[in-house]
């Protein structure tokens, strides 16, 4: 997607060569804007594919991921790092190991909002090792529900996440595709 790419080289901070700091415009700060443009190329690329809901993971996927829902005009379902005191019966939950904290956390999805009716789309600001969007798919399939796809807005190409959730049969869809990183500098993957 263009206008993220141009974002990603003109705001992107590439702190070594693995982690890009996007604070700016997607994790810290949040480019409005520029997230309508993401939810309408999420909605565009995954019309027709009969869609229920969009799912994303607390917390930096809900600004793209409900402007991709309301494209869409499909609830936003946000599956919870931590199990808040309101959640209790009826909670799936699966064990994730985060990329940048290096830390793990029990994803958690309270079940009366998903079931083998809906087909979702799964929505992420990033793609590493793929953990986070595995530990969705797990969730979701312990619900019974169907995964139309995976959509990314940045992929750092240059690690597994994409190879392991093809292996799995998931599609990938990512708007921006990073191919190296350096200290301050961003390499794109161009097709
Ligand atoms: P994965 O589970 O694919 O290894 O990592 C994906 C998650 O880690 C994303 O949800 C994102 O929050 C975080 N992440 C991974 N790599 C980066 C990065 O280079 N920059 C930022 N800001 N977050 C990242």
């Amino acid at each position: 997607m263009k206008l993220l790419e141009e974002k990603v080289l003109a705001e992107g901070i590439a702190i070594n060569e693995n982690i890009l700091k996007v604070d700016g415009f997607i994790n810290h700060q949040v480019d409005p804007q520029l997230m309508q443009a993401i939810g309408e190329d999420f909605a565009e690329h995954f019309k027709g594919h009969g869609i229920t809901k969009v799912v994303t993971i607390e917390s930096s996927g809900i600004a793209p991921a409900v402007m991709t829902a309301a494209a869409m005009n499909v609830p936003l379902l946000i599956l919870k790092k931590s199990p808040s005191k309101t959640l209790n019966a009826g909670l799936f939950q699966t064990v994730v190991t985060s990329f940048t904290k290096g830390n793990s956390y029990e994803l958690t999805l309270a079940g009366h909002l998903i079931s083998e009716q809906d087909h979702v789309l799964i929505i992420d600001d990033f793609l590493a090792n793929g953990e986070a969007a595995t530990g969705a798919t797990r969730l979701l399939r312990k619900a019974h529900a169907t995964i139309a796809g995976i959509g990314i807005l940045i992929e750092k190409s240059f690690q597994p996440g994409r190879a392991k959730l093809e292996e799995q049969g998931f599609y990938v869809y990512s708007q921006v595709r990073i191919k190296k990183l350096a200290e301050g500098n961003i390499e794109l993957l161009t097709d």
